[in-house]
């Protein structure tokens, strides 16, 4: 199966949520009017865009119409699906790991997928001839080690790991120092999401942040927040409490299987102006690809 059929599967709910709507509604109107629109908008606004996101779609949407003459209630679709794509692309959307080595910071609440991100991220960069080397920086309990060890073994990469309760810093600090002694070319971070207790978060992300920048002033840094798509709304908080304890490079959004929130993205990255670079549509090894905005918005809306 290839990863487009994979993904359109894996957004099936999702799909539901939104396309079978839109046709709904394509179905039973003649003509592009101000009822149209205010359909549609009703549409995104259920289907977990967000308020804000759907209003401003709807406006740009109103305004293409105008511009551009249409006429044809069918080439409305093609219209707003052009402007979800265009919503979804913002800058620095390619993962920059051009240095050796570089970082990549892992960070999001417990639970969301992050160790499981990180096993499926370094297949994927091996596939690209990448030697990657994970740190074990979730240092809270002991299965959380092990946890990503396994990984480590399945992708067949090195891993640096401490006892449990160790300072997640030092971790980190001991990756850095083999990184460069082996030739790394990719450094991945665990760390632990402990969000109830933020200014232990904050302390121990801005401690292993400090790390990275004194070992490594001049390294490729990225900090990808992971987020659970079938949180929906809330996944906007978490975006917004990890925005202040760390300065977020990109979003992994996970288990887009199996939820009908997937249209959830599309409002985090207008809110945020931060990119998605990978998503997650299954437990296994190969269910995580580099996010493409044209191929998701395809595989949501027919
Ligand atoms: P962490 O606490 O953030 O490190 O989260 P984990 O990586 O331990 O993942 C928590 C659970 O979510 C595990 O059971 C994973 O198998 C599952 N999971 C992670 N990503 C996905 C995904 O894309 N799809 C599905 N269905 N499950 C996932
Ligand atoms: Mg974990």
């Amino acid at each position: 199966m290839s990863f487009f059929e994979k993904l359109k599967n894996g957004l099936g709910k999702t799909k539901t949520n939104i396309n079978d709507k839109i046709n709904d509604v394509f179905s039973n109107f003649r003509k592009v009017d101000e009822e149209l629109l205010e359909e549609l908008e009703e549409i995104l606004i259920m289907s977990d865009i967000g308020m804000d996101t759907s209003l401003e779609m709807i406006n740009r949407l109103r305004d293409k119409i105008k511009k551009e003459n249409i006429k044809e209630v069918e080439e409305v679709k093609n219209a707003l699906k052009s402007i979800m794509i265009n919503v979804l692309e913002v800058e620095d959307k390619n993962l920059k790991i051009n240095t050796k080595p570089s970082v990549i910071l892992v960070i999001g609440v417990n639970g969301v997928g992050k160790t499981t991100s990180i096993g499926k991220i370094a297949n994927n960069l091996k596939k690209n001839n990448k030697k990657v080397l994970m740190a074990a920086a979730d240092t809270f309990r002991a299965a959380a080690v092990e946890q990503l060890e396994i990984w480590a073994n399945r992708v067949g990469c090195e891993i640096i790991k401490k006892e449990e309760g160790a300072d997640p810093a030092s971790v980190v600090y001991d990756s850095i120092k083999q990184a460069k002694e082996k030739g790394t070319d990719v450094l991945i971070c665990d760390t632990a999401g402990r969000l109830h207790n933020k200014k232990y978060l904050m302390d121990e992300l801005y401690k292993i942040q400090k790390v990275i920048d004194r070992e490594l002033p001049d390294a490729d840094k990225e900090v990808l927040l992971v987020i659970d798509a079938t949180t929906g709304q809330n996944a906007i908080s978490q975006v917004k409490a990890f925005k202040e304890v760390a300065p977020i490079t990109g979003l992994v959004l996970t288990k887009l299987d199996g939820t009908a929130k997937g249209g959830v993205v599309i409002g985090i990255v207008n809110e945020n102006k931060i990119p998605v670079k990978f998503i997650g549509v299954g437990e296994g090894i190969e269910d995580m690809e580099v996010f493409n905005s044209q191929e998701f918005v395809n595989a949501i809306i027919e």
